[in-house]
């Protein structure tokens, strides 16, 4: 299990010599102690990176996607390994890790492996006798803030599309989960990545994040986590003027009409706010079912919450784990009581199981409250939905567009033209019709107001780290341009 930094082709140790806790959230036990990067070692790696930086963004564009293939193939290799540290270390249950988070990281890899030849430039149609042609050119160093929530999966999303387009990158894991990133790196050294075009630092954001986000050798800064951090990388950014991609929080509105297909509606909604013990961006946060379905629904979706098979990660049976650290146990804990604090109803859920007692674990919980009542604006990033009720379309529309945050949406429906109408009129960066949560590597990912801006994944990824260079041509150099005598 690798706990140190990456930096320049090697693990290190901080040069402080400090460490960090890495907890199993499944009992609070201490896993290992990972190398906590400050501010020099991050300089370390911006260094590193800096002098790699020519020599890969030159490299034939076939070699640099080369490279990331053979990644995806030892990533697939080695599902098994990756999926238990991810396990083990996020709480995410082994059959998700398995199932989903190892083989769409391969995915994402391969996916931007494929594209690194075929970043192509254009030629612009300008007055005659001048040729314009436009490069696509990476930006440089590029650094990366990777949350706790998918730690794997995220690595993937951020450097695929990075290293394609032949920038080198400094990439902080979160403190909290950094072990399948360094895992990564680990691979990523066998498959004969050069050194110094990847380097690692997890740390605490307010030092190795900050830093990061500053630093004036950094070309752009892409940052998965909180609305006001997000606010905090983009004041750090100022300094050089750096590139910035935040993807940031959510509340995500799902949206159950009444000629939904009861069935896969339940299950999807399940599954929206479930999967991950709700530690997603986009989950469905906000439950909107029309009010002559809601009973039904309600009924028969609180069955299935108090079914999920709560238990350790590790075993293949569960279906839903720990929360990922104590802290943020006890935020989304605090949040049951903000709920019966502003009159909301408690319809399922709201413990710690009794099972667990040293693990950071919640029930399902369901609640049902008013659409300006906290727990239906704020992110609350736990197996916690908010259940609201509407009447007809305009009303579900102004809900689902009720707060600051604008980034994951679902609908339910059979009626084709309201699916589109709605899908067009909610203000969120993605909408899923009749399921929820698809992402693909191919797909842009990405939210609007609060939830932030640019895009992970797909073309759009390429061209956000990707810098159009414009060169004019005077076709015919006997002719002066400008001062003809
Ligand atoms: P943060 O936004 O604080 O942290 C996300 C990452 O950013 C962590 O690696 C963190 O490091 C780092 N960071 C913190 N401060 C800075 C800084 N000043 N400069 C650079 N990097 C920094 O989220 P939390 O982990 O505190 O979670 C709080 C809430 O944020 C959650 O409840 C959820 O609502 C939301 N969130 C959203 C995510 C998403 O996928 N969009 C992912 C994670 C959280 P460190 O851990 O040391 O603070």
């Amino acid at each position: 299990m690798q706990n140190r930094l990456f930096i320049d082709g090697r693990f290190v140790d901080a040069l402080s010599g400090r460490t960090i806790d890495v907890l199993n959230p499944h009992d609070g036990s201490l896993i290992t102690r990972v190398a906590a990067a400050e501010a020099a070692d991050v300089d370390r790696a911006v260094e590193a990176a800096t002098r790699a930086f020519p020599a890969w963004s030159k490299r034939d564009a076939a070699e640099r996607g080369r490279l990331l293939l053979k990644l995806a193939d030892r990533i697939d290799e080695c599902t098994q390994e990756l999926a238990e540290l991810e396990s083990l270390d996020t709480g995410h249950p082994i059959r998700d890790s398995r199932g989903i988070d190892v083989p769409r990281t391969a995915a994402c890899f391969r996916y931007f492996g494929g594209m690194a030849d075929k970043i192509e430039g254009s030629v612009i149609p300008v007055e005659s006798g001048f040729l314009n042609y436009v490069r696509r050119a990476p930006i440089g160093v590029v650094g990366q803030i990777v949350p706790w929530n998918f730690p794997l999966m995220f690595t993937s999303w951020k450097m695929g599309p990075a290293l394609a387009a032949g920038n080198t990158v400094v990439l902080k894991p979160s403190e909290i989960t950094p072990l399948s990133s360094l895992r990564i790196a680990e691979l990523m050294a066998e498959v004969g990545f050069p050194e110094g075009v990847v380097n690692m630092v997890p740390g605490y954001g307010v030092s190795a994040g900050q830093r990061l986000a500053e630093h004036p050798g950094v070309g752009k800064i892409c940052f998965t986590g909180s609305t006001a951090t997000g606010r905090r990388i983009v004041a750090a950014s100022q300094g050089n003027l750096k590139r910035v991609q935040l993807e940031l929080g959510g509340k995500g509105a799902n949206i159950v009409f009444e000629d939904a297909p009861l069935e896969a509606a339940i299950n999807g909604a399940a599954w929206a706010i479930f999967h991950n013990q709700g530690q997603a961006c986009i989950a469905g946060s906000r439950l909107l079912l029309h009010e002559r379905i809601a009973d039904e629904f309600l009924e028969r979706f609180i069955a299935l919450a108090r079914s999920i098979r709560i238990g350790n990660p590790l075993d293949p049976q569960t279906e839903m784990g720990p929360l990922t650290s104590a802290e943020h146990h006890q935020r989304v804990l605090q949040y049951v009581q903000i709920a019966h604090n502003e009159g909301g109803r408690l319809l399922a859920g709201g413990q710690r199981p009794a099972a667990f007692p040293d693990g950071y674990y919640l029930e399902p919980t369901v609640v049902a409250a008013q659409p300006t009542d906290r727990v239906a604006q704020e992110e609350v990033f736990g197996p916690f939905v908010t259940v609201l009720r509407f009447s007809d379309d305009e009303q579900a529309l102004a809900i689902a567009n009720g707060t600051e945050y604008g980034l994951g949406s679902g609908l339910w429906t059979r009626d084709l033209s309201r699916a589109h109408r709605m899908a067009s009129a909610i203000n969120a960066g993605m909408c899923w019709i009749n399921c929820y949560k698809r992402v693909n590597p191919a797909s842009p990912f990405g939210g609007i107001g609060r939830s932030g801006y640019g895009r992970e994944m797909g073309f759009e990824a390429i061209h956000d780290y990707t810098e159009a260079r414009s060169v004019w041509v005077n076709v015919d150099a006997t002719v002066p341009p400008y001062y003809r005598r």
